[in-house]
């Protein structure tokens, strides 16, 4: 029935006060002291899963590659993935576009995968454009074969721990909350989730007021001829051409009447008269505030239809241009950098340090998206201001400082607001999920935890794992 407003309001105050004061409880439990603007959760019996060896949180570049190593290492491996397919920012998030990938191991065999299905082109040794709905089943065919039991549509929500030692993550799903222990766990979620909830210490930001690199929407797109638009293509005809592309396609905007949110609005050619359009910049918004990420999403989104529908418009080439795609999860270039046994600096950067654990070399430059629309004209890209020269990730940069029994992988194992800017991008991702894996199934193997493991124990069980593939 119907309630009239005013007593309607009254309900629904009774019931707020009731919450403020933390009597939101069944009948009988103990009303403990809340602080004014909280509830208390009551505790609750959740079911106890499987063990498993690993368990790795975020299927993303970094995650699959963990996961996929750690299986394929002799471990049985779990790993759960938020989103409804593998592969983050590749997949969910429409990147198309991957840096730093001419390295030994997984990434090779990613590359040589994507050839077998022709889905890779622009090849360039280490960049190149790759198809995200080919990467997606990649993604998961190679997991089925190397025996990881994957779950989609679940998120790490908490953890629980002995002491020091993290025993069980505590996921939430369609299933409702479900706790999983594991000796050994792997953070590959981008932003830290796992290591927060087991209560690691973490930085986000630039130093000062923790303001994070902006996020960005990508989208698919069609057009009539991609040969017709080449002028404005980035990596089109020629592998280095991008900037002069990127002031072309922006010539074009302005004459559709449009400034980009990104002061370098990009086109990538995906296959055929597929493209992805990168156009969108969000400032300020922090990973871990969702009210924030769906208020950007959807500005992000009308961004996207808006230019898309205003080059239609100018004709010619651009004739018939239309989105098919927007990205499931808005980009996110910057969550959380967990603490780590080792914190990776600009001053590894500047020095190309080098270290006996040693477990990749990134040799992507600084890349700092501007943080503020002002910025953003000034600046859209910059680079530290200084050159950096190729430097070590260390194992300990992927041990939580704070926890034992928990690896990280990808954007956030530990380094600084400007390293980070360098070794968040995707071949680093794999080198860094790669080693992750490996460490994690010895320190199952040999009963210890993830710490005690010698990197070279490690880098010869990858060796001989690469030889026998
Ligand atoms: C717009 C944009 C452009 C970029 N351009 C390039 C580029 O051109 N080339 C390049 O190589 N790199 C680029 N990067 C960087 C790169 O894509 C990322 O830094 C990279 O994806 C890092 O990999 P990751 O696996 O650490 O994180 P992600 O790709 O973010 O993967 C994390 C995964 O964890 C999942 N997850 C998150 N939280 C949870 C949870 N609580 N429980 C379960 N699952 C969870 C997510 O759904 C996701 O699948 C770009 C990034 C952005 C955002």
């Amino acid at each position: 029935m119907q309630q009239p407003h005013s007593s309607r309001r009254k309900f629904f105050g009774q019931l707020l006060g009731g919450a403020a004061a933390g009597t939101l409880l069944p009948a009988g439990a103990a009303a403990a002291a809340t602080p004014t603007g909280m509830v208390r959760e009551p505790a609750r019996e959740i079911p106890l899963r499987d063990a498993a060896d690993v368990i790795v949180c975020g299927g993303g570049p970094a995650g699959t590659a963990a996961a996929i190593t750690a299986s394929r290492l002799g471990a049985r491996t779990r790993l759960f993935e938020v989103h409804g397919c593998l592969g983050g920012v590749w997949t969910a998030g429409l990147l198309t576009w991957i840096f730093d990938f001419n390295k030994p191991g997984f990434t090779r065999e990613l590359v040589a995968e994507l050839d077998k299905r022709d889905a890779r082109r622009h090849q360039h040794a280490s960049q190149f454009v790759y198809e995200p709905e080919a990467m997606k089943l990649l993604l998961e065919e190679l997991c089925a074969k190397a025996g990881v039991k994957v779950q989609l549509f679940t998120s790490a929500v908490a953890a629980q721990r002995a002491g020091r030692q993290l025993t069980a993550v505590i996921t939430e799903s369609k299933s409702g909350r479900e706790a999983w222990p594991a000796p050994v766990f792997i953070d590959a979620t981008g932003d830290g989730d796992l290591g927060a909830h087991a209560g690691c210490g973490w930085d986000t930001g630039r130093p000062g007021e923790g303001v994070p690199q902006p996020l960005t929407m990508n989208a698919v797109a069609v057009v009539r001829d991609a040969h017709a638009l080449a002028e404005y293509i980035s990596f089109f005809r020629d592998v280095q051409r991008h900037i002069p592309a990127v002031e072309a396609f922006k010539r074009e905007l302005q004459r559709a009447g449009i400034e980009t949110s990104y002061g370098h609005p990009t086109l990538f050619h995906i296959r055929d008269n597929l493209v992805l359009v990168m156009i969108n910049h969000e400032y300020g918004v922090k990973a871990t505030d969702a009210a924030a990420l769906s208020a950007a999403t959807v500005r992000a989104r009308a961004e996207i239809s808006r230019v898309v529908a205003a080059l239609r418009q100018l004709g010619g080439p651009w004739a018939g241009m239309q989105v098919v795609a927007s990205a499931e999860q808005i980009g996110i270039r910057e969550g959380r950098r967990l603490h780590g046994r080792y914190t990776v600096t600009r001053d590894d950067l500047l020095a190309g340090a080098r270290h006996a654990d040693a477990v990749t070399r990134p040799t992507f430059g600084v890349d700092i998206h501007a943080l503020t629309p002002e910025g953003n004209k000034q600046e859209t890209i910059s680079h530290g201001g200084f050159k950096m020269k190729p430097y070590d990730i260390p194992l300990r940069a992927l041990l939580a400082k704070d926890v034992d029994g928990l690896l990280m992988a990808g954007r956030c194992i530990s380094g600084d607001f400007i390293a980070h800017a360098s070794y968040r991008v995707t071949g680093d991702a794999v080198a860094l999920g790669e080693a992750a894996g490996a460490v994690a199934a010895l320190a199952v193997q040999n009963q210890k935890p993830p710490h005690e493991i010698a990197w070279a124990d490690a880098a010869l069980a990858l060796e001989k794992l690469r030889a026998r593939l």
